[in-house]
Order: C-alpha cells, then sequence, then structure tokens
C-alpha cells in the first residue's frame, strides 16, 4: 500500500511516506521518526551506528514504545529540508531474501491477496489455473513482480517521487525500460534543483563507502532504499534507508554485491544498481 499524503501532517507538516503501509511510521519528537519495530532492521541500524556507512544511514536513537506498539526511532531525513524533493529507489536486482523464497516453497499457500495485486496491474498475468484459483502461490507472485519493474534489468527500481510542488507519483510498478527510468530520474534531479550535478557527486562517495564497509560486505541486503532529498537552496543528501530485509550472512561468507545472482549465492547487486566507477570523461557513472 504506497502512501504519499503527509503522514501525520497535523502536527508534523514536512514528513512524507513514499513507500510501505502508512500504519507503519509516526512522527517523534525534535525531527525523529518511529517506525514500527522489526528486529532486524534494530540489528542493522545498530550495527551501521559504528560502521563507515553511518553517515549514510539516519542516525539511530533505540526502541521507543508507544500505544502498546514498539517503535524504531531514527532521524527524520526530511527535517532539516525545505520543500524537499524526495525520491525512493529501492536498491538491488532482487527484493526478496533466499530464505523468503525457501520458505515460500515449503509451505505452498494459495493467496488471493497476491492475486488481486497482480491483477490490479496486469490483468493478463494470472495463468488459467490461477484463474480459476483466484489466488497464486507466493513464489511465483514474487518472481513475477520483478520482472515488472527496472529490478531485475538495471539493479533498481523507483518506488516513488515527490516534488516540492507537491506532485507525487508512486505509479512506477511498471516502470522498467531505460528511457523510461532515466526521463523520471532527469525530471527529478533537474527538478528545482541548482545544483543536479550533486547526486553524481553523493553517489560517488557513497559507493566508495559501500566497497569499504564491513557491514555491507557482510549482509544480504535486499529491500533497501536510498532515499533522494534535495531542496531549492543547492544541497542533496543521498541515504541508504529500509533494513527491514537486510540479514547478516553466515560467517565467512561474504558478498561484493556485483555477481549475478544464482540461488544460492546470496548476492542482491545493489552495487551493480549504483553503477560503475566513472572511466570516461562522457560515461555516465550514475548510468
Ligand atoms: P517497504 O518495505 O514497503 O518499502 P517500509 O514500511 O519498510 O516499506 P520504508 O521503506 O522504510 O518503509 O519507508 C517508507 C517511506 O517512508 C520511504 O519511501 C520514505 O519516503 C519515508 N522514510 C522512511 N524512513 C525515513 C526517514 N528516516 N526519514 C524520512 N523519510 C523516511
Ligand atoms: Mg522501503
Ligand atoms: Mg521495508
Amino acid at each position: 500500500m504506497v502512501q504519499c499524503s503527509p503522514l501525520v501532517a497535523s502536527f508534523k507538516k514536512r514528513w512524507v511516506q513514499l513507500a510501505g503501509h502508512a500504519g507503519n511510521f509516526q512522527a517523534g519528537e525534535r525531527g525523529k521518526l518511529l517506525k514500527k519495530y522489526c528486529e532486524s532492521e534494530q540489528q542493522c541500524l545498530q550495527k551501521l551506528m559504528g560502521d563507515s556507512l553511518c553517515p549514510f544511514v539516519p542516525g539511530y536513537y533505540g526502541v521507543e514504545q508507544l500505544d502498546e506498539q514498539e517503535y524504531n526511532v531514527m532521524d527524520d531525513l526530511l527535517a532539516d529540508f525545505d520543500s524537499p524533493s524526495i525520491m525512493d529507489c529501492k536498491m538491488g536486482s532482487r527484493t526478496y531474501l533466499e530464505e523468503e523464497l525457501v520458505k515460500a516453497r515449503e509451505k505452498p499457500r494459495l493467496r488471493r491477496d497476491m492475486y488481486e495485486k497482480m491483477v490490479a496491474v496486469e490483468p493478463g498475468a494470472p495463468s488459467a489455473e490461477e484463474r480459476a484459483q483466484q489466488a497464486v502461490l507466493k513464489p511465483r507472485y514474487m518472481q513475477w513482480r520483478e520482472t515488472l519493474s527496472s529490478t531485475a534489468t538495471l539493479g533498481f527500481r523507483i518506488e516513488g517521487i515527490k516534488k516540492a510542488d507537491g506532485t507525487c507519483n508512486t505509479n512506477f510498478k511498471k516502470t522498467k525500460h531505460k528511457e523510461q527510468v532515466m526521463q523520471a530520474l532527469k525530471d527529478f534531479v533537474g527538478g528545482n534543483n541548482p545544483n543536479p550535478g550533486i547526486y553524481l557527486q553523493r553517489l560517488e562517495e557513497l559507493r566508495t563507502e559501500l566497497e569499504k564497509s564491513p557491514f555491507f560486505r557482510t549482509h544480504e541486503v535486499v529491500g533497501s532504499s536510498l532515499l533522494f532529498v534535495h531542496d531549492g537552496s543547492g544541497r542533496a543528501r543521498v541515504w541508504m534507508i529500509d533494513f527491514g530485509k537486510t540479514v547478516p550472512l553466515p560467517p565467512p561468507l561474504s558478498l561484493d554485491h556485483r555477481t549475478t545472482w544464482v540461488e544460492g549465492n546470496r548476492e542482491d547487486g545493489y552495487l551493480w544498481g549504483v553503477g560503475q566507477p566513472h572511466q570516461h570523461p562522457d560515461s555516465n557513472a550514475a548510468r
């Protein structure tokens, strides 16, 4: 369920949610954001506070209870911006964990909710059998979903874009081809941004840290996003968010995040999605 409206507009004017369930977030105090507790996310945020990637992750402040629900407390990354433009790009060439695929196969359960989501996006997608059952199996749904967007072909997909003028688009489920993705990126990067080149610089800084990070090397990073934020002042930042599906690898396994995924190797394609180092003056490192 994609949300686009300010979630808690009454006492928090700036914060905007581009993905996930609306009920997962609460505004916190003094530029903080509360996200519904998830243990793997807590573990990751905690470890990231001591990793070289720390400057690229929202500050993490532990767990807080509110109305019988636990939340991870983190920085609201929009708090210091004035009418920010924001973009959420879900990184990687796969958006489910290997363990999810294994689990989904172990207990085959027909899912009506997934069938309905499938039909809503691509009415012709279900097979005759699936249509008769009005349901699909989860592995089938997971693999179908990856083919719709640029996830499998570019190593990332756009989840949502909100521009400074208030317009918001979270309808990128079928934005797959490079030309379409480039157009959306150009539109975002150039809109109300006095310094469009800064994003390339930010991504290069991030890639340098990713390549050095012990955390990154030892985790399968799936379903995590890069949040791009800029405003009319010429400032722009790129942060890593959403670690609900980022899991530690059994030692001594490590990933380069570029090697093609073959089930069992745990590779997630994250760095492949970020792009190659700048080699030629006329090449585009961010693709
Ligand atoms: P999903 O797994 O479906 O992507 P989720 O419930 O795990 O969703 P996130 O992806 O972490 O939620 O966040 C959803 C949206 O909320 C992001 O796209 C972004 O717009 C906003 N958001 C998340 N974390 C922050 C943050 N620390 N500061 C500002 N905005 C944030
Ligand atoms: Mg997300
Ligand atoms: Mg998530």
